[in-house]
């Protein structure tokens, strides 16, 4: 009755889309800055990418760093010209600490007309510095409670709610607290269904990471190796996907096509194709730089990528894999173990 009444709730979102029925089957949904759609609805998707990014460290993080309506102007045209190449979704992976804005993601996500994630979990990457003390301190029990408190009650008391865990470590062998956050992500992944995706410095850290979440009972699909294009290890890559793992590539630009497509053609040829995401890890509007310093567009993938795919011989299908069903499947959250 929870979950109905909540779903009910949820149908008066964005586009007039109304949140799907649960069947007796349970399905699936993911969860916008808006409420849940059905996944059928995400269509086009970029997997990483970010609006806002304040590197300041967790202490000094605050969103007075920055004029919210000036961010909001800069950022606008981008997510719009992306939405006018045919992107439907966008996964913002900046977490909290490091300028996560999830009003300014709502915001954004009404006037472009594009659904957008957020998420919950804390960055371990770059040496720790936007680690909250707290972290330190605290369980992975402790950490995992906190972000399902995000999950169950939404976000700094907006109603939001994340549509996925975002971690991140640095390379192998992992600091405890870098461990410590992989061993919560999994905790907090179990009683929601949320994907995890981490921030990874090198295969050793990945493979790490794969290995406590399957300590603590969870399925290697539902983790999404971010960066998985760094220390580029085809075998292990392949291992990877063979048990489960999301293989994201996300360092798509106007001048790596060719890398890339190199990288796509060698998973296919190991026939994991079905499990790799594609983005830019573009955008970062940055506090504290004249109009948010230098902001990189999303455009790449659909202007330069694409096309050359085409040209090499992907076909639209398998292209429609990687944009689409790929993404679906990575970002969709079980309706049976969401605890909604
Ligand atoms: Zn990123």
């Amino acid at each position: 009755m929870k979950r109905r009444n909540f779903l009910a709730a949820a149908g008066a979102s964005l586009f007039g889309i109304h949140a799907p029925a649960i069947s007796a089957q349970g399905n699936g949904i993911v969860m916008t800055v808006n409420g849940p759609i059905s996944p059928e609805k995400i269509g086009v998707t970029l997997t990483h990418e970010h609006v806002l990014v304040d590197f300041i460290g967790a202490e000094q993080v605050n969103p007075d760093r920055y004029d919210a309506e000036e961010a909001f102007k800069v950022i606008l045209p981008y997510l719009r010209q992306v939405r006018n190449l045919g992107c439907q979704s966008f996964i913002e992976c900046t977490p909290a600490y490091i300028g996560r804005d999830v009003k300014l993601l709502q915001r954004l996500s009404q006037a472009a007309g594009m659904h957008i994630l957020t998420n919950t979990g804390y960055y371990g990457a770059a040496n720790d510095k936007f680690v909250p003390k707290h972290a330190y301190e605290e369980s992975a029990g402790q950490l995992a409670e906190r972000w399902l408190d995000e999950w169950r009650e939404g976000i700094e008391e907006t109603g939001i709610r994340p549509g996925f865990i975002k971690i991140g470590v640095d390379s192998g062998p992992l600091s405890d607290i870098d461990a410590k956050l992989a061993r919560a992500a999994a905790l907090a992944c179990k009683q929601s269904g949320l994907p995890i995706a981490s921030h990874t410095g090198d295969t050793r850290a990945g493979l790490e990471q794969v290995e406590i979440l399957q300590e603590e009972g969870v399925d290697p699909t539902s983790f999404i190796w971010v960066h998985a294009q760094n220390d580029w290890q085809l075998m292990r890559r392949i291992e990877s996907a063979v048990m489960g793992v999301w293989i994201s590539i996300d360092n798509v630009n106007t001048n790596n096509s060719d890398a890339i497509i190199k990288k796509i053609m060698d998973m296919k040829a190991a026939g994991c194709l079905n499990k790799i995401l594609l983005s830019h890890d573009a955008g970062w509007y940055s506090p504290g730089e004249p109009n948010g310093g230098d902001f990189r567009a999303f455009d790449a993938l659909f202007t330069n990528l694409i096309p050359s795919m085409k040209e090499t011989g992907f076909t639209q299908q398998e292209i429609d894999q990687l944009l689409i069903h790929n993404p679906q499947h990575a970002f969709t959250i079980d309706a049976k173990t969401s605890g909604l």
